[in-house]
């Protein structure tokens, strides 16, 4: 089985890449962003820089620097608006594209924390549909692809994804 849960900080995990909810701009914010960047040290922030931002469900990796994993993937998920501005299909672009630059860079294992969930309010059950369905058609499309962690931060996240992998 490649999908797995796992309930906890995404910063301590022991991955070949972790997968940033970025805004953006890629210089840094609160939650998930914020927790990364404290970990990995400034010299993160100092690769960022050089990105010059990223659009919205793309994706670009920089180093890990102080965190364990060795890579982040940094994308930027859709801020929710009710659901009827291409929000699913960008949320799905976050998770085939952080795959896709995973798999360039020769990662086997991948954390993804619930992208969009936080301050940009993807409703968690709907948002762990699209990261479940995603992830399984791209390992589906790409045998060879990584071992995929999903991050659950807190009991409700957890719990839309137990509901989802069940099904
Ligand atoms: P977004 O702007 O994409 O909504 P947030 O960082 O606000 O991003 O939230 C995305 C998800 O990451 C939320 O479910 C939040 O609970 C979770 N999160 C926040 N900090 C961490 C962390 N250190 N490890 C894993 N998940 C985290």
């Amino acid at each position: 089985m490649k999908l797995s849960l796992y309930t906890g900080d995404i910063t301590k995990m022991e991955v070949d890449a972790i997968v940033n909810a970025a805004n953006n701009s890629l210089l840094g914010g609160g939650g998930v962003d914020g927790a990364i960047h404290r970990a990995a040290g400034p010299e993160l922030l100092a690769e960022c820089r050089t990105l010059h931002g990223c659009p919205t469900g793309q994706a670009k990796a920089t180093k890990g620097y102080r965190l364990p994993a060795k890579y982040v993937i940094h994308t930027v998920g859709p801020v929710w608006h009710g659901g009827a501005q291409g929000e699913a299909q960008l949320l799905a672009d976050c998770y085939r594209n952080s795959l896709a630059l995973a798999l360039e860079l020769g990662c086997r294992t991948v954390a993804f924390p619930a992208i969009s969930t936080g301050v940009y309010h993807y409703p968690p059950e709907e948002a762990a549909a699209i990261a479940v369905s995603t992830v399984r058609q791209f390992l589906a499309d790409h045998p060879d692809g990584p071992q995929v962690i999903f991050v659950c931060f807190n009991a409700a996240a957890q719990a839309a994804y137990r509901k989802v992998l069940e099904q």
